[in-house]
């Protein structure tokens, strides 16, 4: 049986590099004080119809969307931002602090045709902002997003930034947009000439190349800015060069959920041109109110990790080995005696595998030399009648047999060797 379309198993030998991403992210969204949250992956439906638009992408058709046993209208999740605005509205934490800091790094679903970087299933890092309308918060945000790549050592990245206005300022710019399409209508693509009534600004989003020539002439949305809203977005602009952050102004930007108000933007990789946009994010008002919380405006991003991991540098391997016994037993009373000796070995931190093979002593310190463990810790017949343990040191070629009892400060003693001439390092 194979995983079902659109979604893939990550295998320990990928791991490493999801950990490393989800480490370096702790690190410095704790820098920024941003606290992680966890919401479930399944939410009513009406969560996110709500919030994302009927006429988007997602909930006109992406959405996993089913009846549960008790006949509830329940969805896995499309995206994140819905459900962390759902979170403060539900457990009121705007009365224990105004500002939430908050991130999050979880799967979410969408029904799409999976390709390279696009899957049914993906994971999304996202961080978001929520109580503040000031631009610095953007800033703040965007700043955030651009560290975090750098930290992972992405390139060949830019920034696009627009401002798509308030609301008022949106619905003239739609007016005038929606005017000047009609008259090109017949030369729109299917899936433009479908929007034109009811989501008309994401065709300046569309990937057809005579729906793109039409829009060239088309009118912009910076024209339809008030001087309040054009403020905000100067003043992102210009702490953006404060930063020294590059960035473009496209005014064609538009996101594809409808919450989104003022500053949005988009971190794009240059070195694809198919599913490149690594991030996604902007400006929000009215999201937390539409849950039943008081008015607070939020600004956030998400980023898209299996495609942030496809361009990644693979991580360096450690110069220096890891460190790993193996544990090999002769028969049942030695694996008696391992019941003890994995847990001191716990207690002490120190790694180990248990072999369970079943198999002749010789044959399991072969495994042991193929498993490229430091040394193997043996307990033969012989040891058991005797109460020692023998520890073969596989790379120096030696062994030595200690009495039982002393063989955590032996092992200690000689690991502190070995790390002092940085042989061997511990596992984390
Ligand atoms: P796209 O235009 O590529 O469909 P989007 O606008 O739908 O992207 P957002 O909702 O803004 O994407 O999500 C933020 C990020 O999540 C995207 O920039 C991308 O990196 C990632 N993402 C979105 N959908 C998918 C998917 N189906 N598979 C993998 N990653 C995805
Ligand atoms: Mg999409």
């Amino acid at each position: 049986m194979q995983t079902i379309r659109g979604t893939k198993d990550i295998l320990p030998k990928e791991i490493q590099a999801w950990q490393d991403l989800y480490f370096k992210a702790l690190e410095l969204f704790t820098l920024y004080n941003y606290y992680e949250i966890k919401t479930p992956i399944i939410e009513q439906t009406e969560v996110f119809l709500r919030s994302v638009g009927n006429e988007t992408d997602i909930i006109s058709k992406e959405m996993y969307r089913f009846k549960d046993q008790g006949q509830r209208d329940i969805c896995l999740r499309p995206e994140g931002t819905a459900c962390i605005a759902r979170a403060i509205a539900s457990n009121k934490l705007y009365t224990i602090e105004k500002i939430q800091k908050l991130w999050y790094l979880g799967p979410m679903f969408r029904y799409e045709r999976p390709q390279n970087g696009r899957q049914r299933q993906f994971h999304q890092l996202g961080l978001e902002c929520i109580g503040s309308d000031t631009p610095i918060a953007d800033i703040e945000v965007i700043n955030i997003a651009h560290n975090l790549l750098q930290r992972l050592e992405v390139e060949d990245y830019h920034l696009q930034i627009n401002s798509l206005g308030n609301e008022e300022e949106r619905h003239t710019y739609r007016i005038a947009f929606t005017d000047f399409l009609k008259k090109y209508e017949k030369d729109l693509d299917d899936d433009s000439k479908k929007r034109l009534p009811t989501n008309p600004l994401r065709i300046l989003d569309s990937k057809n190349n005579k729906t793109q020539e039409i829009i060239q002439k088309a009118p912009c949305i910076s024209k339809y800015l008030t001087a309040s809203s054009q403020r905000h977005f100067d003043t992102v602009k210009e702490y953006l060069t404060l930063l020294q952050i590059p960035y473009k102004i496209n005014t064609k930007l538009v996101r594809g959920l409808d919450y989104y108000n003022h500053t949005a933007f988009e971190i794009i990789s240059n070195k694809s041109n198919n599913q490149n946009t690594l991030c996604g994010g902007g400006r929000y008002n009215r999201l937390i109110k539409q849950f039943g919380g008081p008015d607070m405006p939020g600004v956030g991003w998400a980023i898209g990790v299996e495609r942030l991991l496809m361009l990644k540098r693979p991580t360096q391997e450690k110069n220096s080995e890891k460190f790993r016994f193996e544990i090999i037993t002769e028969n049942s009373e030695g694996q008696k005696k391992s019941c003890h000796l994995m847990q001191i070995l716990t207690e002490n931190s120190i790694p180990f595998n248990l072999n369970l093979n079943n198999q002749r002593l010789t044959k399991q310190i072969k495994k042991a030399v193929k498993n490229k463990s430091i040394g193997c810790i043996i307990i033969g017949d012989n040891e058991v009648q005797e109460s020692t343990i023998t520890i073969k040191w596989l790379t120096q070629n030696y062994q030595e047999t200690i009495p039982y009892q002393s063989i955590i400060p032996y092992l200690k003693n000689k690991i502190k060797t070995l790390e002092k001439f940085a042989i061997y390092t511990k596992i984390a």
